[in-house]
């Protein structure tokens, strides 16, 4: 019997109005069975090329249209992801592996940030500043870039390319975006939805691409110096070799990478806050998101307790098809990932690491070719190699520290710069991890795990982690180039600096 996703993945496809164009060039897969859900034709580099000059004609047009007449796309847009919220969730569980809440809250992020970009089409500010010359004013404006491309990454099929592109919309920007391989259905969806929101409110033709295609054709989108901003979202490994590439053609790269995110459990901690707040980072997505709770650094007062709870939480959770509704943790997204979990977990042995609990691949009878595990703790000496990496699955390293510079010291030893979390109730612990001293994070939380990020803020990391800035605060800056105007009204000619010349 073929599972009921299959038929599910059919419907949300045809509610949002798109049509996959069939071939063999490359699979849909759901991570929930192992099955292909259907076969797919690859866009052509001849078929890139004809993109990249739509695009760029789009663009030209698009930046002539008045910001808060662009915002009026993204509102459409915003209107028909929430009426094809569920829909769009479906293929989020069928290819990314997602429980529904946790499919449902992807697809809430991108209708949130169409309604943040919609605000935002009206406040583009630039700012004024006095000039040293009489009768001369000075102010900076706002422009958009032109093409954008946008890589994504499996584990958030959806919202980082709504971030992307709702703002980079309202900037007068058009979009060429290169999906992640295994989450193409999620993509031509997506898309789908976009063009209908293009279509209702008259927005000209070629804003908006999408490639069917692996990381071959992304090499060529991060190469072509008609694309002016990259901004890529994925591993420490793909942005080392996209931010290079797009740098030395002088293009600009917005990198969202890998991330070791880290608590800090302060003895002081309300447990029971930290213990749901520890649990829901560590597991939730299966350890499979940039924000994921990799390291767990608390105090030798209360780590025995502390860890104990944990582990027998950890006993609690279901592992299972997520489809179902009914199972906290599901799969990973294929073998390649079990296979550095198995991995992971043989090097932290190694590295004097002791398993506390879980470990196991589950369910490998009724599902073969999934790839089910019990998320795991352990504890660990010290922080070795493997606690530095990042292995993109539901491994929670635990070490223990005595005064709080060590942790943060700790903490902080590590290549990656995405999220962290102190559990405290001391004000001047809480303080002093948010400070200058603290964390060197782009996301420091006080009394909250380290994911589950809100679109207000600007999201991104430091270190290996890219530096990049997407979302909300001032993150639509990097879709715009800054010119400074200065305007003479008088007539005279001073020059600045006093210099003197005919
Ligand atoms: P990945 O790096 O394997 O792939 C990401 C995307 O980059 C895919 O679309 C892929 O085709 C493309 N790609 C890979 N190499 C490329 C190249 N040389 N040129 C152009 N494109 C290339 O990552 P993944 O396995 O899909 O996702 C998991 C990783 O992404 C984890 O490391 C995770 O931490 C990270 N991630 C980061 C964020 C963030 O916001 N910081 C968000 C989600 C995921």
């Amino acid at each position: 019997m073929t599972h009921p996703i299959h038929d599910q993945v059919r419907a949300a496809l045809e509610a949002c109005g798109a049509t996959a164009p069939e071939g063999t060039d490359l699979h849909a897969r759901t991570p929930i069975t192992g099955e292909q859900l259907m076969g797919l034709r690859a866009t052509t580099a001849e078929e890139l090329e004809g993109v990249l000059v739509s695009a760029e004609q789009a663009f030209t047009a698009w930046r002539d249209t008045p910001a808060p007449v662009r915002g009026a796309l993204v509102k459409r847009w915003g209107e028909l992801l929430a009426e094809h919220k569920d829909d769009l969730a479906v293929l989020v569980t069928a290819e990314a592996g997602k429980i529904p809440s946790e499919a449902a809250g992807e697809v809430q992020e991108m209708i949130d940030i169409c309604e943040l970009a919609v605000g935002l089409s009206r406040q583009l500010f630039g700012r004024t500043m006095p000039s040293e010359r009489p009768g001369h004013r000075m102010m900076e404006t706002w422009h958009p870039l032109g093409v954008v491309g946008v890589i994504t990454a499996f584990n958030f099929p959806v919202a980082p390319y709504a971030w992307n592109t709702a703002v980079a919309l309202v900037c007068g920007n058009s979009i060429v975006w290169k999906p992640s391989e295994a989450t193409l259905l999620c993509a031509l969806a997506t898309d789908a939805l976009l063009a209908r929101a293009a279509r209702d409110v008259g927005a000209p033709e070629g804003l908006h691409h999408v490639l069917v295609a692996d990381r071959t054709l992304g090499e060529k989108l991060v190469d072509d110096t008609r694309v002016a901003l990259v901004s890529a979202t994925g591993s420490t490994r793909m942005g080392a070799e996209v931010g290079p590439r797009v740098a030395a053609r002088f293009g600009r790269s917005l990198l969202e990478l890998g991330g070791n995110n880290a608590a800090i459990v302060a003895p002081s901690a309300d447990l029971d806050l930290a213990l749901r707040g520890v649990a829901f980072a560590a597991v939730g997505t299966a350890g499979q998101r940039c924000t994921t709770m990799r390291r767990l650094i608390i105090h030798e007062d209360v780590a025995e307790e502390f860890v104990e709870r944990l582990v027998q939480a950890y006993g609690t959770l279901t592992i299972g098809d997520p489809s179902t509704g009914e199972s906290l943790v599901g799969p990973l997204v294929h073998e390649g990932a079990h296979t550095a979990y198995a991995e992971a977990l043989e090097a932290a042995r190694a590295q004097g690491g002791e398993l506390l609990c879980g470990g196991e691949r589950v369910l490998a009878d009724e599902f073969p070719d999934a790839y089910y595990v019990q998320p795991a703790i352990v504890r660990m000496p010290e922080q070795t190699e493997i606690v530095r990496t990042e292995t993109f699955a539901p491994i929670l390293y635990v070490m223990t520290y005595r005064e709080l510079d060590e942790a943060i010291a700790l903490h902080n030893d590590v290549p990656q710069g995405l999220s962290s979390a102190i559990f405290t109730t001391d004000v001047r612990e809480a303080e002093r991890f948010v400070s200058d001293a603290g964390s060197d994070c782009g996301i420091a939380n006080v009394n909250i795990g380290t994911s589950g990020a809100e679109i207000g803020g600007a999201f991104g990391g430091e270190k290996h982690t890219g530096g990049g800035r997407e979302s909300g605060s001032d993150a639509w800056r990097a879709y715009m180039r800054r010119a400074t105007n200065t305007v003479n009204y008088s007539d005279e000619l001073p020059l600045a600096q006093g210099v003197e010349f005919l």
